[in-house]
C-alpha cells in the first residue's frame, strides 16, 4: 500500500469563503465586479497598507496592466529578474518589448543590486533607457529591496514589485506588495491564499488604479452604447471568486504562521545532513516561507537533486526543481543577460520541498524520512 499523496502546495480553505459565494449567488452579483471585489479589494489595501488595489483575473495580467500604465512598448526595454516564473516575463513580450534578464544573487536568490546596476548603465550606454524594472520575492523570500529601489531612484526608473509569492512577507515591518510603484500579487491555486485563479495590482496612486480598472474592462467610455477610444482588456476578477478571496483573508496570517512552522520544521531535522535553505537575509525580513527549498550539495549529500526528487516521489511526495531562469528558457534565450550563473546553479541543485499549510505534522515527518532515507544509503 503506498501512502496518500504529500502535494507540494495545495489550496487550504478556511470555511467562510461558501459564506462570501453564497452572498454573491443571493444578491445575483454573478459578474465581474460586486460588493465581493470591493470587499476583497478593500481587504487587501489594509493588509498590504497600500491606499489602492485593483482585483485582476491573475497576476499576469496585472503585470501586463502596470507595464501599459509605464508606456512599455515595442522597442522599449524592461529590467527583470531572471530567476522566476514566466509570468514575471511573459508581459513584456505581450507588449513586444525587450527583456533585459538580471541574474540573482546567493544571499536571497532574487535579483542581484549590483548586476542590476550594471544591466541599467550598460543598457543605457547604448542608448536604451529601461521603462521599468521587475522584482520579484521569490518563494516569499524578500529580495534586497531598498538597495533595489535605491537603484531605481538613482536612475529615475519605475519599480514593479513582483510579490505574487509573497503575501504576507515582510521586510522592516512593511508588506510585500507595498514597495513597487506598482506591485503585483496572484492567488493562483497553488499560491499561499487562492481564488481558484486571480491577481491584483496595488499602489499608491489612485489614478494609476483608476486607470488599472479601466483597462481591465475593456477601456469603455462613458457614453450610453459602448464608446472605445483606447486598447482594453478583459481582465477584471468575478465577484464570485472575490468571494473565495474574502474567506481566505480571515486565514491568511494562519497560513503563514503554518508554512513558516513547516519551513522551521524542516530546517531542524536537514541543517545538520547538509541542506542548505533559501535564509532570511537580513534582521527585518520575514519571508511568509511559501515554498521551502533547499540548495542540494552532491558532493556532501553523497546525491544529487534529481535523485532524492526521484526518491521522493517513489514514496508519492512530490516536490519541484527551483524556477528554470528565464535566459535558459528557448523562448528568452535571445534576450540580454546579466549575471555570472547563480541562479544556474540554483535551478540545477535546488528542490522545493511540501510546504502546504494543511501538511500535518506526519506528513512533514514523512518527508522528512523519506529525504534522510535517500541521503543516508
Ligand atoms: C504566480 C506568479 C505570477 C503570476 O500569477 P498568475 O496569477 O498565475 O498569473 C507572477 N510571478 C510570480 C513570481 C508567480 O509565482
Amino acid at each position: 500500500m503506498t501512502e496518500e499523496r504529500i502535494w507540494l502546495s495545495s489550496p487550504h480553505m478556511g470555511g467562510e469563503e461558501l459564506d462570501f459565494i453564497h452572498d454573491a449567488f443571493s444578491t445575483n452579483w454573478i459578474a465581474p465586479l460586486g460588493a465581493n471585489v470591493d470587499g476583497f479589494e478593500k481587504d487587501l489595501a489594509a493588509y498590504i497598507k497600500v491606499p489602492y488595489v485593483a482585483a485582476l483575473s491573475s497576476g499576469t495580467a496585472a503585470i501586463h496592466l502596470a507595464l501599459i500604465q509605464l508606456s512599455v512598448k515595442a522597442g522599449d526595454e524592461v529590467i527583470a529578474q531572471s530567476f522566476t516564473f514566466c509570468g514575471t516575463t511573459n508581459p513584456i513580450l505581450y507588449q513586444q518589448a525587450t527583456p533585459v534578464l538580471v541574474d540573482s544573487e546567493p544571499d536571497t536568490w532574487n535579483m542581484c543590486p549590483i548586476a542590476l546596476e550594471k544591466a541599467v548603465l550598460d543598457r543605457i550606454s547604448k542608448g536604451k533607457r529601461p521603462k521599468a524594472v521587475i522584482v520579484v520575492h521569490l518563494y516569499g523570500m524578500p529580495c534586497k529591496i531598498k538597495e533595489i529601489q535605491s537603484i531605481c531612484n538613482k536612475y529615475e526608473i519605475p519599480l514593479i514589485e513582483d510579490a505574487a509569492e509573497a503575501l504576507g512577507s515582510e521586510i522592516g515591518g512593511q508588506m510585500a506588495g507595498s514597495f513597487g510603484d506598482f506591485s503585483v500579487l496572484s492567488f493562483n491555486g497553488n499560491k499561499i491564499i487562492t481564488t481558484s485563479g486571480g491577481g491584483a495590482l496595488a499602489s499608491k496612486r489612485k489614478d494609476w488604479i483608476d486607470t488599472t480598472r479601466f483597462l481591465a474592462t475593456q477601456a469603455r467610455d462613458d457614453a450610453p452604447h459602448y464608446e472605445h477610444a483606447t486598447l482594453g482588456y478583459n481582465y477584471r476578477m468575478s465577484n464570485i471568486l472575490a468571494g473565495i478571496g474574502r474567506g481566505q483573508m480571515k486565514v491568511l496570517d494562519g497560513h503563514v504562521a503554518n508554512r513558516r512552522a513547516n519551513n522551521a520544521f524542516y530546517r531542524a531535522r536537514l541543517t545538520d545532513l547538509g541542506f542548505i535553505f533559501q535564509s532570511e537575509n537580513s534582521e527585518g525580513d520575514r519571508s511568509n516561507y511559501w515554498l521551502t527549498s533547499v540548495f542540494i550539495q552532491p558532493e556532501i549529500l553523497g546525491k544529487t537533486r534529481e535523485e532524492i526528487r526521484l526518491a521522493l516521489w517513489e514514496s508519492n511526495i512530490e516536490t519541484r526543481p527551483l524556477w528554470k531562469p528565464m535566459h535558459l528558457q528557448p523562448l528568452y534565450k535571445e534576450f540580454p543577460y546579466y549575471g555570472n550563473g547563480v541562479s544556474d546553479e540554483l535551478f540545477d541543485k535546488g528542490l522545493c520541498l511540501p510546504s502546504g499549510s494543511n501538511l500535518s505534522e506526519r506528513s512533514l515527518q514523512r518527508v522528512v524520512d523519506a529525504i534522510v532515507k535517500c541521503v543516508t544509503k
